[in-house]
């Protein structure tokens, strides 16, 4: 499933964030340890309004799809989010 992420503040791995206007990716779900998606994350400082983040691991795909084939959000890979609010998006 492609998707566009319209207005949408996103946590970096180095704990920045960056607006995004129409960027373009793919979301997937496989199972529980390889999907992408994206997720709220926790408050950030100095910063109003939802940040989202994407994450991306794959572990273990069945490789039902070829992830080298198709366009990525970039994965955020930095500091563990808690956020409860843990529906994808
Ligand atoms: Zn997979």
């Amino acid at each position: 499933m492609t998707g566009a992420l319209q207005n949408e503040q996103l946590l970096q791995t180095d704990g920045s964030v960056k607006k995004t206007l129409n960027q373009a990716g793919t979301l997937f779900y496989c199972h529980s340890t390889c999907y992408g998606q994206f997720f709220e994350a926790d408050a950030v400082a100095d910063v109003r309004g939802r940040v989202m983040y994407h994450e991306r691991p794959t572990k273990n795909c069945p490789a039902v799809l070829d992830i080298n084939n198709l366009r990525l959000f970039d994965a955020y890979e930095g500091a563990r989010q808690v956020n409860s609010k843990r529906q994808p998006r």
